[in-house]
């Protein structure tokens, strides 16, 4: 994929369409997690069905609950990166653009935003060049730069 992409749908008709496949696969993706957390609660409980403490499971046990785990993790960060949601605010029901550099999908309102405020610092980065720089502003710099 292209380092930027932008997907911006006009028609409020195809819009709705979009939404709904975004709901779809949301929905799909929460119910396979579901799954596995239901999956987890059933392995990390004893005979009783008291709760049990991972470190007290079967080897095999947990085994297959640290897999869950891993599982989980990964749809929850194929979630996050998808264009079902905005990695920042969490909306789905908008046109999104596409940052190679974080692998991350943004609402257009959050990326303009991030533009906006990546030009301001490249502005004060001109003004500020032979300036020293800590490791946090080297660090919001390298975000910037994504966005410009
Ligand atoms: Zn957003």
């Amino acid at each position: 994929m292209r380092d930027k992409r932008a997907i911006i749908i006009k028609s409020p008709r195809l819009q709705k369409i979009r939404n709904g496949f975004r709901d779809v696969f949301y929905q799909a993706a929460r119910l396979k997690r579901k799954k596995i957390y239901d999956e987890m609660d059933r392995i990390s409980r004893d005979d009783s069905g008291k709760p049990m403490p991972i470190r007290l499971m079967a080897p095999d046990a947990k085994k297959r609950f640290r897999g869950l785990q891993e599982q989980e993790n990964g749809i929850t960060d194929m979630i996050d990166r998808s264009i079902l949601k905005c990695v920042t605010c969490g909306k789905g029901h908008r046109d999104m653009v596409y940052n190679k550099a974080y692998d991350a999908w943004y609402c257009t309102e959050c990326y303009g935003l991030e533009q906006v405020a990546a030009q301001r610092r490249a502005k004060a980065r001109a003004r500020d060049s032979d300036k020293a720089k800590s490791c946090e502003e080297k660090a919001i710099e390298s975000h910037s730069k994504t966005f410009l």
